[in-house]
C-alpha cells in the first residue's frame, strides 16, 4: 500500500469521533484535589490501580485536612501497590499541607501553583490543566507518544516536550481535550505497543509502522 502524502488532521479527529465519541479521563475522582492527587500517583503506575488505591485513600481520609495530618507510614501502606509507595505518601501528605498552607479548597487555574506542588511536573500539570478547566494543551504520554509518531506527527527524535508542541500545531484548529482522551483510548484499545490491530484501523494507509 502506498503511503499518503499528509493525514488531515479532519479525517483523525473524525475517525476518533466515530470510535471514542465520549471518551474521558480513565482516573476516578470527585474534585479537583482527587485528580492532582490521582495525577501524581499515576506516574509509573497503570490508572485502574490508581482508581483502586484512590478508592480506599478517599474512603480513609475524607477531607485535605485529614490528609494533611496522616502518618507517611499509613499513606504509604494504602500506596504499596503503585510502587514508589514512600515517595508518593510524602508526596501526598505534603501536597495536602500546601492546599492548607494556602488556604485552598478548590484546584487554581495556575500552573505555577500546580508546578510548586511535589510529584507535579510538566506533563501531570498540563493533565491536571485540560482535564479541569479544558486548557488547550496536549500532554504526551506513552500512548499519544506512540500514536503521533505512527501516524507522522512527530519525527523519531522528538521528545515528549517537542511532540507536544507539534501534536498542539498540527490540531490548532480544534478543543484538545475530547481528542486527548480520544488519542490515547486508540492507543490502549487499538493502536497498541504489542500487536497493534492494525487489521481494523482506519489510519493504516497513514501509518508509519504498517506501511515500514
Ligand atoms: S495501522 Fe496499526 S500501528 Fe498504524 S495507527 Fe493503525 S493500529 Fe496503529
Amino acid at each position: 500500500m502506498m503511503i499518503k502524502t499528509k493525514l488531515n488532521p479532519q479525517i483523525v479527529v473524525n475517525y476518533f469521533n466515530e470510535l471514542y465519541p465520549k471518551a474521558k479521563c480513565a482516573l476516578n475522582y470527585e474534585n479537583g484535589f482527587q485528580l492532582v492527587i490521582a495525577v501524581m500517583l499515576s506516574a509509573q503506575a497503570k490508572d485502574g490501580r490508581v482508581n483502586q488505591v484512590d478508592a480506599i485513600l478517599f474512603d480513609k481520609y475524607q477531607s485535605i485536612v485529614a490528609l494533611a495530618n496522616a502518618s507517611v507510614e499509613d499513606v504509604r501502606t494504602i500506596l504499596k501497590p503503585l510502587g514508589l509507595a514512600k515517595r508518593k505518601a510524602k508526596n501526598v501528605i505534603a501536597i495536602a499541607n500546601k492546599f492548607l498552607s494556602s488556604n485552598l479548597k478548590e484546584v487554581p487555574n495556575d500552573e505555577n501553583f500546580l508546578l510548586s506542588l511535589p510529584g507535579i511536573g510538566l506533563k501531570a500539570k498540563n493533565v491536571i490543566l485540560i482535564e479541569l478547566f479544558d486548557a488547550q494543551v496536549f500532554p504526551v504520554d506513552t500512548h499519544v507518544y506512540r500514536v503521533s509518531y505512527n501516524l507522522g506527527l512527530r519525527s523519531k527524535k522528538d521528545d515528549p516536550y517537542k511532540s507536544e508542541l507539534k501534536l498542539e500545531k498540527y490540531f490548532k484548529d480544534y478543543r484538545y481535550k475530547l481528542l486527548h482522551h480520544q488519542m490515547i483510548s486508540f492507543g490502549r484499545n487499538i493502536c497498541k505497543a504489542i500487536s497493534p490491530r492494525c487489521e481494523i484501523c482506519k489510519l493504516k494507509a497513514y501509518c508509519r509502522h504498517f506501511l515500514k
